[in-house]
Protein backbone atom coordinates (compact mmCIF):
# COMPACT_ATOMS: atom_id res chain seq x y z
CA UNK A 1 0.00 0.00 0.00
CA UNK A 2 1.31 3.75 -1.11
CA UNK A 3 1.78 6.31 1.69
CA UNK A 4 2.44 9.09 -0.67
CA UNK A 5 0.34 11.11 0.78
CA UNK A 6 1.84 11.17 4.11
CA UNK A 7 5.37 10.58 3.89
CA UNK A 8 5.59 12.71 1.07
CA UNK A 9 8.32 10.35 -0.65
CA UNK A 10 9.38 11.39 -4.25
CA UNK A 11 6.51 8.91 -6.35
CA UNK A 12 8.46 5.75 -8.05
CA UNK A 13 7.40 6.30 -11.57
CA UNK A 14 8.48 3.02 -14.29
CA UNK A 15 8.69 4.10 -17.67
CA UNK A 16 8.92 2.28 -20.89
CA UNK A 17 7.43 1.73 -24.36
CA UNK A 18 7.15 0.73 -27.93
CA UNK A 19 6.64 3.42 -30.14
CA UNK A 20 5.34 1.90 -33.98
CA UNK A 21 2.90 2.94 -36.84
CA UNK A 22 2.86 -0.78 -38.66
CA UNK A 23 0.80 -1.18 -41.95
CA UNK A 24 -0.20 -4.62 -43.02
CA UNK A 25 0.28 -4.19 -46.15
CA UNK A 26 3.59 -3.61 -46.40
CA UNK A 27 5.45 -6.47 -47.30
CA UNK A 28 7.97 -5.06 -44.42
CA UNK A 29 9.06 -6.15 -41.10
CA UNK A 30 9.83 -4.02 -37.86
CA UNK A 31 12.85 -6.05 -36.03
CA UNK A 32 14.27 -5.24 -32.64
CA UNK A 33 16.98 -3.74 -33.51
CA UNK A 34 14.61 -0.96 -35.93
CA UNK A 35 13.39 -0.12 -32.05
CA UNK A 36 16.72 1.18 -31.47
CA UNK A 37 15.84 -0.01 -27.49
CA UNK A 38 17.62 2.58 -25.12
CA UNK A 39 17.54 1.28 -21.88
CA UNK A 40 17.88 2.71 -17.93
CA UNK A 41 18.86 6.36 -17.44
CA UNK A 42 19.69 6.71 -21.32
CA UNK A 43 15.66 6.50 -21.68
CA UNK A 44 15.10 9.83 -19.45
CA UNK A 45 17.80 11.63 -21.86
CA UNK A 46 15.48 10.98 -24.74
CA UNK A 47 13.19 13.68 -23.38
CA UNK A 48 13.48 17.17 -22.34
CA UNK A 49 11.43 17.72 -19.68
CA UNK A 50 12.74 14.22 -17.60
CA UNK A 51 16.11 14.86 -18.35
CA UNK A 52 18.90 16.60 -16.34
CA UNK A 53 17.14 19.74 -15.62
CA UNK A 54 13.91 19.24 -16.94
CA UNK A 55 10.85 20.69 -15.54
CA UNK A 56 10.44 17.39 -14.37
CA UNK A 57 13.72 15.79 -13.74
CA UNK A 58 13.48 15.85 -9.72
CA UNK A 59 9.36 15.65 -9.29
CA UNK A 60 9.40 11.55 -9.33
CA UNK A 61 12.14 8.78 -8.70
CA UNK A 62 12.52 7.53 -12.17
CA UNK A 63 12.52 3.64 -12.97
CA UNK A 64 13.34 3.72 -16.72
CA UNK A 65 13.16 0.44 -18.13
CA UNK A 66 12.86 -0.05 -22.24
CA UNK A 67 12.30 2.48 -24.76
CA UNK A 68 11.93 1.22 -28.52
CA UNK A 69 10.83 3.94 -31.39
CA UNK A 70 10.68 2.92 -34.42
CA UNK A 71 9.94 4.95 -37.60
CA UNK A 72 6.81 3.59 -39.70
CA UNK A 73 7.13 0.50 -40.90
CA UNK A 74 5.61 -3.09 -40.95
CA UNK A 75 4.50 -5.27 -38.34
CA UNK A 76 6.78 -6.57 -35.95
CA UNK A 77 7.85 -10.39 -36.38
CA UNK A 78 6.05 -12.45 -33.04
CA UNK A 79 9.33 -13.75 -31.71
CA UNK A 80 11.05 -10.25 -31.63
CA UNK A 81 7.41 -8.49 -29.67
CA UNK A 82 8.23 -11.51 -27.02
CA UNK A 83 11.52 -10.58 -26.28
CA UNK A 84 11.23 -6.43 -26.52
CA UNK A 85 7.63 -7.13 -23.99
CA UNK A 86 9.48 -9.52 -21.79
CA UNK A 87 12.16 -7.24 -21.22
CA UNK A 88 9.67 -4.87 -20.11
CA UNK A 89 8.10 -7.00 -18.05
CA UNK A 90 11.15 -8.51 -16.39
CA UNK A 91 12.22 -4.77 -15.72
CA UNK A 92 9.16 -4.17 -13.81
CA UNK A 93 9.08 -7.47 -11.36
CA UNK A 94 12.61 -6.12 -10.77
CA UNK A 95 11.93 -2.42 -9.93
CA UNK A 96 10.46 -2.93 -6.76
CA UNK A 97 7.34 -1.32 -5.20
CA UNK A 98 5.72 1.17 -8.30
CA UNK A 99 3.16 3.97 -7.91
CA UNK A 100 2.90 5.06 -11.20
CA UNK A 101 4.49 4.01 -14.78
CA UNK A 102 4.24 5.79 -17.78
CA UNK A 103 3.66 3.65 -20.74
CA UNK A 104 5.16 5.46 -23.55
CA UNK A 105 3.47 4.09 -26.79
CA UNK A 106 2.69 5.33 -30.05
CA UNK A 107 -0.40 3.30 -30.52
CA UNK A 108 -0.49 1.62 -34.20
CA UNK A 109 1.98 -1.20 -33.61
CA UNK A 110 0.71 -4.54 -35.47
CA UNK A 111 2.63 -7.99 -34.77
CA UNK A 112 2.33 -10.30 -37.10
CA UNK A 113 -0.22 -12.99 -35.55
CA UNK A 114 -1.64 -10.74 -33.17
CA UNK A 115 -4.12 -8.24 -32.70
CA UNK A 116 -4.59 -5.19 -30.60
CA UNK A 117 -0.45 -5.18 -29.77
CA UNK A 118 -0.85 -2.32 -27.24
CA UNK A 119 -3.64 -4.29 -25.72
CA UNK A 120 -1.62 -7.22 -25.19
CA UNK A 121 1.03 -5.32 -23.79
CA UNK A 122 -0.62 -3.17 -21.58
CA UNK A 123 -2.71 -6.19 -20.23
CA UNK A 124 0.48 -8.01 -19.64
CA UNK A 125 2.08 -4.71 -18.03
CA UNK A 126 -1.22 -4.73 -15.53
CA UNK A 127 -0.90 -8.49 -14.58
CA UNK A 128 2.60 -7.32 -13.42
CA UNK A 129 2.25 -3.95 -11.60
CA UNK A 130 -1.19 -5.01 -10.00
CA UNK A 131 -4.37 -3.02 -9.96
CA UNK A 132 -2.83 -0.03 -7.52
CA UNK A 133 -0.32 1.19 -9.66
CA UNK A 134 -1.35 4.06 -11.86
CA UNK A 135 -0.69 3.87 -15.58
CA UNK A 136 -0.57 7.04 -18.11
CA UNK A 137 0.04 7.27 -21.64
CA UNK A 138 0.20 9.56 -24.43
CA UNK A 139 -0.06 8.29 -27.93
CA UNK A 140 -0.30 9.64 -31.31
CA UNK A 141 -3.56 10.38 -32.36
CA UNK A 142 -3.34 7.92 -35.29
CA UNK A 143 -3.32 5.11 -32.55
CA UNK A 144 -5.82 2.51 -31.82
CA UNK A 145 -7.87 2.45 -28.50
CA UNK A 146 -9.41 -0.70 -27.96
CA UNK A 147 -11.70 -1.32 -25.12
CA UNK A 148 -8.83 -3.55 -23.77
CA UNK A 149 -6.39 -0.95 -24.13
CA UNK A 150 -8.26 1.91 -22.18
CA UNK A 151 -9.30 -1.19 -19.64
CA UNK A 152 -5.74 -1.94 -18.44
CA UNK A 153 -4.52 1.83 -18.21
CA UNK A 154 -5.80 4.70 -16.30
CA UNK A 155 -5.07 7.44 -17.45
CA UNK A 156 -4.87 7.97 -21.60
CA UNK A 157 -4.30 11.11 -23.51
CA UNK A 158 -3.20 12.14 -27.38
CA UNK A 159 -2.01 14.41 -30.07
CA UNK A 160 -4.32 17.22 -30.68
CA UNK A 161 -1.94 18.84 -34.01
CA UNK A 162 -1.60 16.80 -37.03
CA UNK A 163 1.13 17.55 -38.51
CA UNK A 164 1.97 16.32 -34.62
CA UNK A 165 3.71 19.67 -33.38
CA UNK A 166 2.44 19.11 -30.14
CA UNK A 167 3.95 15.78 -29.56
CA UNK A 168 6.53 16.73 -26.86
CA UNK A 169 3.71 18.62 -25.16
CA UNK A 170 1.53 16.10 -24.96
CA UNK A 171 3.96 13.35 -23.51
CA UNK A 172 4.65 15.75 -20.72
CA UNK A 173 0.87 15.94 -20.14
CA UNK A 174 0.35 12.59 -19.77
CA UNK A 175 3.03 12.52 -17.09
CA UNK A 176 2.36 15.59 -15.23
CA UNK A 177 -1.51 14.36 -15.08
CA UNK A 178 0.31 11.14 -13.57
CA UNK A 179 2.11 13.01 -11.14
CA UNK A 180 -0.70 15.05 -10.32
CA UNK A 181 -3.15 11.50 -9.53
CA UNK A 182 -0.53 10.35 -7.48
CA UNK A 183 -0.88 13.55 -4.74
CA UNK A 184 -4.15 12.07 -4.44
CA UNK A 185 -5.29 9.29 -1.83
CA UNK A 186 -5.14 6.07 -3.36
CA UNK A 187 -8.88 5.48 -3.37
CA UNK A 188 -9.10 8.88 -5.54
CA UNK A 189 -6.10 8.47 -8.11
CA UNK A 190 -8.09 6.73 -10.99
CA UNK A 191 -10.25 8.92 -13.29
CA UNK A 192 -13.39 7.44 -14.66
CA UNK A 193 -12.83 6.77 -18.22
CA UNK A 194 -15.82 7.37 -20.66
CA UNK A 195 -15.20 5.68 -24.44
CA UNK A 196 -16.79 5.85 -27.72
CA UNK A 197 -15.84 4.36 -30.84
CA UNK A 198 -17.27 5.62 -34.46
CA UNK A 199 -17.06 3.70 -37.13
CA UNK A 200 -14.76 5.97 -39.38
CA UNK A 201 -11.52 5.06 -40.70
CA UNK A 202 -9.34 8.09 -42.21
CA UNK A 203 -5.99 8.11 -43.87
CA UNK A 204 -4.04 11.10 -41.61
CA UNK A 205 -3.98 13.29 -45.00
CA UNK A 206 -7.92 13.99 -45.18
CA UNK A 207 -7.93 14.75 -41.24
CA UNK A 208 -4.90 16.98 -40.81
CA UNK A 209 -5.86 19.95 -38.48
CA UNK A 210 -4.70 22.31 -40.37
CA UNK A 211 -8.06 22.15 -42.19
CA UNK A 212 -11.59 21.40 -41.04
CA UNK A 213 -13.59 19.28 -40.49
CA UNK A 214 -9.89 18.20 -37.89
CA UNK A 215 -9.52 21.87 -37.15
CA UNK A 216 -12.64 22.63 -35.18
CA UNK A 217 -13.59 19.15 -34.13
CA UNK A 218 -9.86 19.24 -32.15
CA UNK A 219 -10.72 22.54 -30.64
CA UNK A 220 -13.22 20.77 -28.94
CA UNK A 221 -10.44 18.86 -26.74
CA UNK A 222 -9.31 21.79 -24.62
CA UNK A 223 -12.91 22.90 -24.17
CA UNK A 224 -13.55 19.54 -22.61
CA UNK A 225 -10.35 19.40 -20.46
CA UNK A 226 -11.43 22.50 -19.33
CA UNK A 227 -14.37 21.48 -18.18
CA UNK A 228 -15.20 21.09 -14.14
CA UNK A 229 -14.88 17.88 -13.20
CA UNK A 230 -12.95 16.61 -16.65
CA UNK A 231 -9.13 15.61 -16.50
CA UNK A 232 -8.60 15.02 -20.03
CA UNK A 233 -9.88 14.35 -23.62
CA UNK A 234 -8.83 12.89 -26.51
CA UNK A 235 -9.48 11.92 -30.40
CA UNK A 236 -7.44 8.93 -31.67
CA UNK A 237 -8.52 9.31 -35.49
CA UNK A 238 -6.80 5.78 -35.97
CA UNK A 239 -4.63 4.55 -37.96
CA UNK A 240 -6.06 3.55 -41.44
CA UNK A 241 -3.48 1.12 -42.77
CA UNK A 242 -4.01 -1.89 -40.68
CA UNK A 243 -6.60 -4.34 -41.07
CA UNK A 244 -7.49 -4.96 -37.02
CA UNK A 245 -10.54 -5.09 -35.73
CA UNK A 246 -9.83 -2.66 -33.15
CA UNK A 247 -8.59 0.35 -36.27
CA UNK A 248 -11.10 3.20 -36.23
CA UNK A 249 -11.95 6.41 -34.30
CA UNK A 250 -12.25 6.53 -30.44
CA UNK A 251 -13.22 9.82 -28.24
CA UNK A 252 -11.97 9.08 -24.76
CA UNK A 253 -12.85 11.79 -21.44
CA UNK A 254 -11.64 10.91 -18.18
CA UNK A 255 -12.51 12.95 -15.18
CA UNK A 256 -14.11 12.44 -11.79
CA UNK A 257 -17.18 13.73 -12.86
CA UNK A 258 -19.09 10.46 -14.34
CA UNK A 259 -22.04 13.00 -16.09
CA UNK A 260 -19.84 15.40 -17.27
CA UNK A 261 -17.20 13.11 -18.87
CA UNK A 262 -20.21 11.36 -20.50
CA UNK A 263 -21.57 14.54 -21.92
CA UNK A 264 -18.37 15.74 -23.04
CA UNK A 265 -17.49 12.14 -24.93
CA UNK A 266 -20.67 12.56 -26.61
CA UNK A 267 -20.99 15.85 -27.85
CA UNK A 268 -17.18 15.08 -29.35
CA UNK A 269 -18.15 11.90 -30.57
CA UNK A 270 -21.59 13.18 -32.24
CA UNK A 271 -19.75 16.18 -33.72
CA UNK A 272 -17.19 14.08 -35.11
CA UNK A 273 -19.87 12.18 -36.78
CA UNK A 274 -22.15 14.55 -37.91
CA UNK A 275 -18.81 16.32 -40.15
CA UNK A 276 -17.30 12.61 -41.05
CA UNK A 277 -19.01 13.35 -45.15
CA UNK A 278 -16.63 16.45 -44.32
CA UNK A 279 -12.77 15.19 -44.33
CA UNK A 280 -10.98 15.50 -47.58
CA UNK A 281 -7.36 15.44 -48.95
CA UNK A 282 -5.54 18.51 -46.85
CA UNK A 283 -4.19 19.23 -50.73
CA UNK A 284 -5.79 19.03 -54.24
CA UNK A 285 -5.14 14.97 -54.64
CA UNK A 286 -4.92 13.37 -58.00
CA UNK A 287 -3.07 11.07 -60.11
CA UNK A 288 0.77 11.53 -60.67
CA UNK A 289 0.59 12.63 -63.88
CA UNK A 290 -2.21 15.23 -63.38
CA UNK A 291 0.10 16.67 -60.40
CA UNK A 292 3.01 16.96 -62.59
CA UNK A 293 0.95 18.75 -65.41
CA UNK A 294 -0.46 20.92 -62.93
CA UNK A 295 3.46 21.20 -61.60
CA UNK A 296 4.96 21.91 -65.23
CA UNK A 297 1.68 24.38 -66.15
CA UNK A 298 2.72 26.23 -62.63
CA UNK A 299 4.49 29.10 -61.99
CA UNK A 300 5.15 28.41 -58.29
CA UNK A 301 8.64 27.19 -57.65
CA UNK A 302 9.76 25.00 -55.84
CA UNK A 303 6.54 23.23 -56.56
CA UNK A 304 5.90 19.98 -54.28
CA UNK A 305 4.57 16.49 -54.54
CA UNK A 306 4.01 14.23 -52.19
CA UNK A 307 4.18 10.40 -53.61
CA UNK A 308 2.33 9.76 -50.88
CA UNK A 309 1.62 5.74 -51.28
CA UNK A 310 4.64 4.56 -50.21
CA UNK A 311 5.13 7.40 -47.72
CA UNK A 312 7.93 5.89 -44.84
CA UNK A 313 6.48 7.85 -42.17
CA UNK A 314 3.11 6.30 -42.78
CA UNK A 315 4.46 2.72 -42.79
CA UNK A 316 5.25 2.05 -46.45
CA UNK A 317 8.45 0.22 -47.10
CA UNK A 318 9.81 3.09 -48.92
CA UNK A 319 11.67 1.06 -51.85
CA UNK A 320 8.36 0.83 -54.23
CA UNK A 321 9.79 2.78 -57.70
CA UNK A 322 6.31 3.33 -59.22
CA UNK A 323 6.75 6.76 -59.02
CA UNK A 324 10.77 6.97 -60.00
CA UNK A 325 10.14 5.19 -63.09
CA UNK A 326 7.02 7.89 -64.11
CA UNK A 327 9.52 10.27 -63.55
CA UNK A 328 12.54 9.07 -65.35
CA UNK A 329 10.48 8.33 -68.20
CA UNK A 330 9.38 12.04 -68.71
CA UNK A 331 10.88 13.56 -71.12
CA UNK A 332 10.77 17.26 -69.74
CA UNK A 333 12.53 15.88 -67.05
CA UNK A 334 14.79 13.68 -68.74
CA UNK A 335 15.70 16.61 -71.18
CA UNK A 336 16.34 18.78 -68.36
CA UNK A 337 14.50 21.29 -69.12
CA UNK A 338 13.01 21.59 -65.36
CA UNK A 339 15.15 20.30 -62.68
CA UNK A 340 13.52 18.20 -59.89
CA UNK A 341 14.87 16.53 -56.58
CA UNK A 342 13.13 12.83 -55.72
CA UNK A 343 13.33 11.41 -52.11
CA UNK A 344 14.19 8.69 -51.72
CA UNK A 345 14.55 5.19 -52.55
CA UNK A 346 16.29 2.60 -50.20
CA UNK A 347 18.61 0.27 -51.66
CA UNK A 348 21.80 -0.94 -50.43
CA UNK A 349 23.03 -2.29 -53.09
CA UNK A 350 22.72 0.38 -54.91
CA UNK A 351 23.73 2.81 -52.73
CA UNK A 352 27.40 0.91 -52.55
CA UNK A 353 27.48 0.84 -56.69
CA UNK A 354 27.35 4.33 -56.53
CA UNK A 355 30.09 5.02 -53.27
CA UNK A 356 32.43 2.36 -55.19
CA UNK A 357 32.23 4.26 -58.45
CA UNK A 358 32.10 7.95 -56.37
CA UNK A 359 31.53 10.89 -57.06
CA UNK A 360 31.36 11.64 -60.79
CA UNK A 361 31.01 8.25 -61.85
CA UNK A 362 28.29 7.50 -64.40
CA UNK A 363 26.01 4.89 -62.80
CA UNK A 364 23.95 2.08 -64.24
CA UNK A 365 21.50 0.92 -61.60
CA UNK A 366 18.85 -1.52 -60.53
CA UNK A 367 17.26 0.31 -57.83
CA UNK A 368 14.47 -0.63 -55.26
CA UNK A 369 11.87 -3.17 -54.95
CA UNK A 370 13.51 -5.13 -52.77
CA UNK A 371 11.39 -5.24 -49.90
CA UNK A 372 7.72 -3.99 -51.65
CA UNK A 373 8.02 -4.97 -54.95
CA UNK A 374 4.87 -2.66 -55.81
CA UNK A 375 3.53 -2.58 -59.35
CA UNK A 376 6.86 -1.62 -61.45
CA UNK A 377 9.08 -3.85 -59.89
CA UNK A 378 12.96 -2.38 -59.88
CA UNK A 379 13.80 0.95 -61.59
CA UNK A 380 16.65 1.44 -64.15
CA UNK A 381 17.93 3.99 -63.59
CA UNK A 382 21.18 5.65 -65.46
CA UNK A 383 22.80 8.68 -64.18
CA UNK A 384 25.96 10.02 -62.78
CA UNK A 385 26.93 10.31 -58.73
CA UNK A 386 26.84 13.99 -57.70
CA UNK A 387 27.07 13.73 -53.75
CA UNK A 388 28.13 11.29 -51.14
CA UNK A 389 27.12 11.77 -47.41
CA UNK A 390 27.72 9.25 -44.38
CA UNK A 391 26.05 9.49 -40.83
CA UNK A 392 22.79 10.26 -40.74
CA UNK A 393 21.35 8.09 -38.68
CA UNK A 394 18.49 7.18 -40.48
CA UNK A 395 19.66 6.61 -43.84
CA UNK A 396 23.01 5.70 -42.77
CA UNK A 397 24.66 6.63 -46.46
CA UNK A 398 22.68 8.84 -49.14
CA UNK A 399 24.00 9.24 -52.65
CA UNK A 400 22.59 11.57 -55.28
CA UNK A 401 22.62 10.65 -58.60
CA UNK A 402 21.48 12.73 -61.75
CA UNK A 403 19.70 11.81 -64.60
CA UNK A 404 18.50 14.74 -67.56
CA UNK A 405 17.16 17.05 -65.12
CA UNK A 406 16.69 14.50 -62.31
CA UNK A 407 18.16 14.25 -58.67
CA UNK A 408 17.60 11.57 -57.08
CA UNK A 409 18.51 10.29 -53.48
CA UNK A 410 19.00 6.52 -52.92
CA UNK A 411 19.82 5.95 -49.44
CA UNK A 412 21.25 2.75 -47.59
CA UNK A 413 18.79 2.26 -44.97
CA UNK A 414 14.85 3.89 -44.97
CA UNK A 415 14.90 7.26 -44.51
CA UNK A 416 11.67 9.81 -44.28
CA UNK A 417 12.89 13.37 -46.11
CA UNK A 418 11.40 16.06 -43.42
CA UNK A 419 13.59 18.58 -43.47
CA UNK A 420 15.47 21.44 -45.79
CA UNK A 421 18.38 20.33 -44.00
CA UNK A 422 18.05 16.86 -45.21
CA UNK A 423 18.08 18.32 -48.90
CA UNK A 424 21.20 21.01 -48.01
CA UNK A 425 23.21 17.79 -46.69
CA UNK A 426 23.00 15.52 -50.28
CA UNK A 427 24.32 19.01 -51.96
CA UNK A 428 20.64 19.99 -53.06
CA UNK A 429 19.13 23.65 -52.74
CA UNK A 430 15.26 22.64 -52.36
CA UNK A 431 14.66 26.25 -53.11
CA UNK A 432 16.08 26.38 -56.16
CA UNK A 433 14.51 23.58 -58.04
CA UNK A 434 11.47 23.84 -60.22
CA UNK A 435 10.00 20.19 -58.51
CA UNK A 436 10.76 18.72 -55.41
CA UNK A 437 8.84 14.81 -55.09
CA UNK A 438 8.85 13.54 -52.00
CA UNK A 439 7.87 10.46 -50.28
CA UNK A 440 5.50 11.81 -47.73
CA UNK A 441 1.12 12.48 -47.05
CA UNK A 442 0.60 15.31 -45.61
CA UNK A 443 3.76 18.05 -45.82
CA UNK A 444 5.78 18.30 -42.21
CA UNK A 445 6.67 22.06 -41.35
CA UNK A 446 9.31 23.12 -43.23
CA UNK A 447 8.29 21.49 -46.24
CA UNK A 448 4.89 22.77 -46.07
CA UNK A 449 6.99 26.62 -45.42
CA UNK A 450 9.05 26.19 -48.74
CA UNK A 451 6.66 24.89 -51.01
CA UNK A 452 5.08 27.62 -53.49
CA UNK A 453 2.21 25.62 -54.26
CA UNK A 454 1.94 21.27 -53.78
CA UNK A 455 -0.35 18.87 -54.56
CA UNK A 456 -0.92 15.17 -53.17
CA UNK A 457 -0.37 12.50 -55.86
CA UNK A 458 -2.15 9.19 -55.08
CA UNK A 459 0.19 6.60 -55.98
CA UNK A 460 0.27 2.56 -54.96
CA UNK A 461 2.39 1.53 -51.83
CA UNK A 462 1.63 0.04 -48.35
CA UNK A 463 0.12 3.86 -47.56
CA UNK A 464 -2.20 3.98 -50.15
CA UNK A 465 -4.39 7.15 -49.80
CA UNK A 466 -6.91 5.14 -52.03
CA UNK A 467 -8.25 2.88 -48.96
CA UNK A 468 -10.89 0.83 -50.85
CA UNK A 469 -8.28 -0.41 -53.20
CA UNK A 470 -6.35 -1.95 -50.46
CA UNK A 471 -8.79 -4.30 -49.34
CA UNK A 472 -9.35 -3.97 -45.65
CA UNK A 473 -11.32 -7.60 -44.60
CA UNK A 474 -11.27 -7.66 -40.74
CA UNK A 475 -12.42 -4.23 -39.96
CA UNK A 476 -15.52 -3.87 -37.78
CA UNK A 477 -18.17 -3.22 -40.12
CA UNK A 478 -19.97 -1.36 -41.39
CA UNK A 479 -17.28 1.37 -41.26
CA UNK A 480 -16.76 4.65 -43.37
CA UNK A 481 -15.67 5.06 -46.26
CA UNK A 482 -15.83 1.35 -46.56
CA UNK A 483 -19.77 1.44 -46.10
CA UNK A 484 -21.72 4.54 -47.12
CA UNK A 485 -25.14 6.01 -46.34
CA UNK A 486 -24.55 4.70 -42.83
CA UNK A 487 -27.06 5.07 -40.42
CA UNK A 488 -26.58 6.88 -37.36
CA UNK A 489 -24.76 4.62 -34.88
CA UNK A 490 -24.68 4.36 -31.14
CA UNK A 491 -22.32 7.05 -29.87
CA UNK A 492 -23.41 6.74 -26.53
CA UNK A 493 -20.52 6.95 -24.36
CA UNK A 494 -19.12 3.13 -22.53
CA UNK A 495 -17.66 3.64 -18.89
CA UNK A 496 -14.98 1.60 -18.97
CA UNK A 497 -14.48 -0.03 -15.18
CA UNK A 498 -11.53 0.53 -13.03
CA UNK A 499 -8.61 -2.17 -14.64
CA UNK A 500 -7.65 -4.48 -12.66
CA UNK A 501 -5.21 -7.33 -12.79
CA UNK A 502 -8.00 -9.76 -14.18
CA UNK A 503 -8.26 -7.81 -17.49
CA UNK A 504 -6.67 -10.59 -19.22
CA UNK A 505 -9.73 -12.30 -18.75
CA UNK A 506 -11.91 -9.55 -19.77
CA UNK A 507 -13.54 -10.94 -23.43
CA UNK A 508 -11.97 -8.78 -26.22
CA UNK A 509 -14.61 -6.65 -27.77
CA UNK A 510 -13.02 -4.27 -29.93
CA UNK A 511 -15.82 -1.81 -30.07
CA UNK A 512 -17.66 -2.02 -26.77
CA UNK A 513 -19.07 -4.58 -24.75
CA UNK A 514 -22.22 -5.01 -25.71
CA UNK A 515 -21.15 -5.45 -29.11
CA UNK A 516 -19.52 -8.82 -30.81
CA UNK A 517 -16.55 -9.24 -32.56
CA UNK A 518 -18.13 -9.42 -36.50
CA UNK A 519 -17.91 -12.19 -37.81
CA UNK A 520 -14.11 -12.86 -39.74
CA UNK A 521 -13.77 -14.13 -43.15
CA UNK A 522 -11.66 -17.20 -43.19
ZN1 LIG B 1 0.64 10.27 -36.19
Amino acid sequence: MSELTTSHRLPRVAIAGLSLEASTFSPARTRIEDFHPVRGADILAGRSFWSEGGTLAAAAEWVPILQGRAIPGGPVPMEDYQILKDEILDGLRAAGQLDGMVLDIHGAMSVVGMDDAEGDLAVAIREVVGPEVLISTGMDLHGNVSWRLAHALDLLTCYRMAPHEDAEDTKERAVRNLLDRLTLPLDRRRPLKAWIPIPILLPGEKTSTRIEPAKSLYAMVPEAEASAGVLDAGIWIGYAWADEPRNCCVVIVTGDDEAVIIEEAERIAGEVWRRHEEFTFVAPAASLQECLDAAFASTARPYVISDSGDNPTAGGAGDVTWTLTELLADPRLASAELTALYASIPDAVAVQQCVDAGVGAVVHLEVGARVDPGPAGPAELTGTVRHIAEGDPDAVTEVVVQAGGLHVILTRSRKPYHLESDFLRNGLDPRSADLLIVKIGYLEPELYALAADWMLALTPGGADQDLLRLGHHRIARPMYPFDTGLMDPDLSARLIPMASTDCAEHTYLPRGTDEPLPPQPS
